[in-house]
């Protein structure tokens, strides 16, 4: 008899270690008082992906607080607890969130894995576009292979709800795939020597790959960095030579949006929003967050099509 695993809807996806998923499966879940599944998160836009496959089944808990920087987020003494009642717990991993990471490794306990989603987005996509970062789920198919990866994992510590996980997955790309398609409208209305983009950390490569934009400067590589009197001269700079009518800060960083302001207002060029590292009371969900990011990059970059 001949043997095939995985199953063939999840090799089509992704196959996250098959050592690290019979570990998972050992351990058994719907820890905590509730009988869901108990799921920590890093970012507050993961657990958005994790409610949406898991359902009713999970309860999520993100670290990092809506409207905050995850790069530079700091744990305090109360995201422990968060931490250890979990039964699993995702991150995006690539050096994203670095001190959220670590609290994760240190206080997870013994059995309850820790994905890290933007690395096995990487596995399973062989590279993906050509763009470099962590911020991988800024590409809407990138952004499924994290939730195909969490429908794969939940299943593992709830081997009950596999098919609610399934249907929850399936949900969740279409709408993913109608943003996608939005989007893609959106930008191609832009006329093409506009579509460029300018923001302040540099989070926005997978997303232009995905639609035909280009990222021709930004504040700072990474939040927390001090720009530097050259790096606001390059910018100076990248804002005229391109000609962009805008540029676009984010809303969890407040520093590095100060400086590209202030370039705005010397070009005399607008000042609009992307989102991609946070969610808040506008933007409460991935999906909202391409809806809003193609509304966005049409009204400021001239483009031409009607909502
Ligand atoms: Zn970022």
């Amino acid at each position: 008899m001949v043997f095939f695993w995985p199953p063939l809807r999840l090799s089509l996806r992704i196959l996250p270690g098959l050592a690290l998923a019979l570990a998972a499966a050992a351990c058994g879940g719907g820890g905590g008082d509730s009988g869901k599944v108990q799921v920590v998160t890093t970012l507050p836009l993961f657990a958005d992906f994790v409610r949406e496959v898991g359902g009713d089944r999970v309860e999520v808990t993100p670290l990092v607080p809506q409207g905050a920087d995850p790069h530079t987020f700091e744990p305090s003494p109360s995201d422990v607890k968060k931490v250890a009642r979990a039964d699993i717990a995702f991150a995006n991993g690539l050096d994203l969130e670095p001190s959220a990471a670590r609290l994760i490794e240190a206080n997870l306990k013994g059995g309850a894995p820790l994905v890290k989603l933007g690395e096995e987005a990487l596995k399973g996509s062989a590279g993906g576009s050509g763009a470099t970062g962590p911020h991988l789920w800024m590409d809407p198919d990138m952004a499924l292979l994290y939730a195909a990866s969490i429908d794969f994992w939940l299943a593992r510590v709830d081997i009950d709800g596999a098919e609610e996980f399934q249907a929850g997955y399936s949900r969740f790309a279409s709408a993913v795939n109608d943003a996608k398609s939005y989007v893609g409208g959106k930008v191609a209305a832009v006329p093409a020597e506009n579509r460029k983009i300018i923001t302040t950390h540099d989070a926005f490569g997978h997303f232009a790959d995905a639609f035909g934009l280009e990222v021709v400067a930004v504040v700072v590589e990474s939040p927390g960095q001090e720009p530097s009197p050259d790096d606001v001269a390059k910018l100076a700079e990248a804002i005229r030579d391109n000609r962009v009518p805008a540029v676009f800060r984010e809303p969890q960083i407040d520093a590095e949006g100060r400086v590209l302001e202030q370039a705005a207002e010397d070009a005399g060029v607008r000042v609009c929003t992307l989102y991609s590292d946070s969610l808040d009371d506008r933007v409460t969900s991935y999906v909202e967050l391409l809806r809003f990011n193609g509304d966005e990059i049409s009204r400021c970059l001239g483009g031409t099509a009607s909502d």
